[in-house]
C-alpha cells in the first residue's frame, strides 16, 4: 500500500487512526492506498498555516514568486513519466491520455509564470485636472481548491499554480479516489522551493469540504466536480462570504451534418466519446445526426467503437481505452445503458459485461453506442460519465441546435460540416461555452477561460486564462492629487 499523507505547514503528516477511503487501481481492481479523511480540526490547522504564511508570500515580489514556478515546471518535466504512470495507475487512463492530463497541467504552470505581466494594472492620467487614477491587483489570502477524480494532475494544476503566482496561499483537497497524484505534485512543489505553509494538501471528503466552505479564514474556493455538488458548493461557499467558482458536469453535443466528411467525423467522435473511457466533462456524449448523416456515419462509428482495444492501461501501450474509476461506477454505467434500452434506445455497440481475461478484476465497460435515443429519455438527461455515446436523429440544423439548447448543461459542443454557413449558424446560436468546428469537443487551452455555461458552471469567473487572474485577485483603485505649493503642506 502506498503512503497518502497530508501536508501542513511544510511537514508531511501521516494519517492517524481516523476514517479512510480506499484507493484502487481500476485496471486490476486491487486496492493500492487508503486516503485519510480529514476532520474539521485538521482542515482548521491547514487553513491557519496558510493564513500565517500569507503576509510573507504576498510581500514576495511577483518576479520572485514565479521563480518557484519556473523550477516547478522544470521538475514536472523531469518527473513527467513518473507522474504519467501514477495517473494511469490510480485513474485507469491509457498512458497517452495520462500524458495529455499531465501536459495540460504543465501548460497551466507555464501560463502562471507570466503573472508579472498578467497582474499589471490600469492607469489614467488626469481623470480630472491634476488628478491621476490607477488600479492594481492584490491577492485575496487563503484560497482552497476541491478537485474531481477524472483529471488527477490537470485540474489541481488549473488552480494552485496561478493562485500562488498571484500571491495567495492555498489548501488543496483532491479527490479521495485519486489522492496519490496530488501527493506527488506536492512533493515536486516542495522540491521547487516553495516556502513552508504557502501550500497545504489535505485529503478528505464531504466533512473536509464543509470545513473549507465555512472556515472564516478562507477567502475563495475553486471547485470542479459534478453539477449537484458544484451547485451546493457555490451556494454554501457564497453564503459564507467566499468568492466561489464551481465547474460542474456536462452533456456535450456533436452535430453531424449531412455533408460532414465521414472519416474525420468518425475519428473525432470516437475520440470525443470514448477518450478517458468517457470520464471527461468535455466528452462528446451526444451525437445529433442530421438527415442522411445518420445512416452514413453511425454504422462507421459503431465499427470504430467495436474496434477499440480495451484493457488494463498501465503496462500495455497498445490499449486504447481503460476502465472506469470504481466498481460501483461501472455498475451505474451498465445500469444506465440497460435503462436506456428499456426506454427504446437501440444498443448498436454493447459494452456491458466486459471482463478482459488479462484483468478480470478491473472495472471495465466497453465502448457503447445507443442509437435512436429519444429526447427527454434517460441518456438525454443523465450525465453517464462512461464510454457511452447516445445518437439522436433529426432532420435539420435548426432542430439540432434547438434540441441541444434545451439541455441544462452548457460546457461544450461541436459540429462536423463542410458548410461555412452551417458552422457559423452553429457557433452563433449554440448555448455552450466551448465550441468546436470539425474537431471533437475541444477543452480550452490554459490562456483561455474553461468556459462552461448554464448548469456546467456556477459563479462569474471561470478557471484558466485572465478570468482566473481576476478570480484570484481583487482590484484596488487609487485616485491621487499632489499639491505644488509648499504653503499648502505647511497647513
Ligand atoms: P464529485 O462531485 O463527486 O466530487 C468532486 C469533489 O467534491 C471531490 O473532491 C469530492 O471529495 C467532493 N465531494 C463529493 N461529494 C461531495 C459533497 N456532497 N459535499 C462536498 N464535497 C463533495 O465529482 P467526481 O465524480 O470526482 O468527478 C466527476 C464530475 O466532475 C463529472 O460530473 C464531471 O463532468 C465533472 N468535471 C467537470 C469539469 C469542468 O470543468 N466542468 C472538469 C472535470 C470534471
Amino acid at each position: 500500500m502506498r503512503a497518502c499523507p497530508h501536508l501542513i505547514a511544510g511537514r508531511w503528516r501521516e494519517a492517524s487512526d481516523g476514517p479512510t477511503s480506499p484507493v484502487f487501481n481500476p485496471s486490476t481492481g486491487g486496492q493500492i492506498a487508503s486516503a485519510p479523511l480529514a476532520d474539521f480540526s485538521l482542515v482548521d490547522e491547514a487553513v491557519r498555516s496558510a493564513h500565517a504564511a500569507f503576509p510573507a508570500w504576498w510581500e514576495t515580489p511577483a518576479v520572485d514568486r514565479v521563480q518557484v514556478l519556473f523550477r516547478f515546471k522544470a521538475l514536472l518535466e523531469s518527473h513527467f513519466e513518473k507522474l504519467v504512470t501514477l495517473v494511469s495507475t490510480e485513474h485507469g487512463k491509457t498512458l497517452t491520455e495520462a500524458r495529455g492530463d499531465v501536459r495540460r497541467g504543465i501548460q497551466m504552470v507555464e501560463y502562471a509564470t507570466s503573472v508579472p505581466s498578467l497582474l499589471m494594472g490600469d492607469s489614467l492620467e488626469n481623470v480630472a485636472r491634476g488628478i491621476d487614477c490607477d488600479a492594481i491587483r492584490q491577492p485575496l489570502g487563503v484560497c482552497a481548491g476541491i478537485t474531481p477524480f477524472n483529471f488527477p494532475a490537470m485540474v489541481p494544476l488549473w488552480m494552485f499554480p496561478l493562485a500562488l503566482a498571484c500571491g495567495n496561499t492555498f489548501v488543496l483537497k483532491p479527490s479521495e479516489k485519486v489522492p496519490l497524484t496530488a501527493v506527488l505534485l506536492t512533493e515536486v512543489l516542495l522540491e521547487a522551493g516553495l516556502p513552508p505553509g504557502v501550500f497545504q494538501l489535505v485529503h478528505g471528503a464531504r466533512d473536509a469540504v464543509d470545513a473549507l466552505l465555512t472556515h472564516p479564514l478562507v477567502e475563495a474556493v475553486s471547485f470542479v466536480g459534478s453539477t449537484p455538488v458544484a451547485r451546493e458548493i457555490f451556494l454554501k461557499g457564497s453564503a459564507h462570504g467566499k468568492r466561489v467558482q464551481a465547474a460542474g458536469g456536462a452533456k456535450n453535443f456533436v452535430l453531424l451534418m449531412p455533408d460532414a466528411p465521414t472519416g474525420e467525423a468518425v475519428r473525432g467522435l470516437t475520440e470525443a466519446a470514448f477518450g478517458c473511457a468517457g470520464e471527461r466533462c468535455m466528452a462528446g456524449s451526444m451525437a445529433l445526426a442530421v438527415g442522411a448523416a445518420g445512416d452514413r456515419i453511425v454504422p462507421a462509428l459503431v465499427q470504430s467503437a467495436k474496434s477499440l482495444k480495451v484493457g488494463p492501461t498501465f503496462n500495455d501501450p497498445s490499449v486504447q481505452m481503460g476502465p472506469v474509476i470504481t466498481s460501483p461506477h461501472r455498475d451505474r454505467v451498465e445500469d444506465l445503458i440497460s435503462r436506456s434500452e428499456a426506454e427504446g434506445a437501440r444498443v448498436a455497440a454493447d459494452g456491458r459485461n466486459l471482463r478482459p481475461p488479462s484483468a478480470p478484476g478491473g472495472f471495465f465497460v466497453g465502448p457503447t453506442i445507443l442509437d435512436h435515443v429519444q429526447h427527454g429519455s434517460t441518456p438525454w438527461k443523465e450525465e453517464i460519465f462512461g464510454p457511452v455515446l447516445s445518437v439522436l436523429r433529426m432532420e435539420t440544423l435548426e432542430d439540432a441546435i434547438r434540441i441541444a439548447n434545451q439541455s441544462g448543461y452548457g460546457n461544450g459542443a461541436s459540429i462536423f460540416t463542410r458548410s461555412g454557413h452551417a458552422a457559423r449558424e452553429f457557433r452563433h446560436r449554440i448555448q455552450a461555452g466551448m465550441v468546436g468546428v470539425n474537431i471533437g469537443v475541444p477543452a480550452a487551452m490554459a490562456m483561455f477561460p474553461f468556459s462552461g455555461w448554464k448548469d456546467s458552471f456556477f459563479g462569474d469567473l471561470h478557471l484558466q486564462g485572465k478570468e482566473a487572474i481576476a478570480f484570484y485577485t481583487r482590484q484596488k483603485v487609487t485616485t491621487s492629487r499632489w499639491f505644488g505649493s509648499a504653503d499648502v503642506w505647511a497647513d
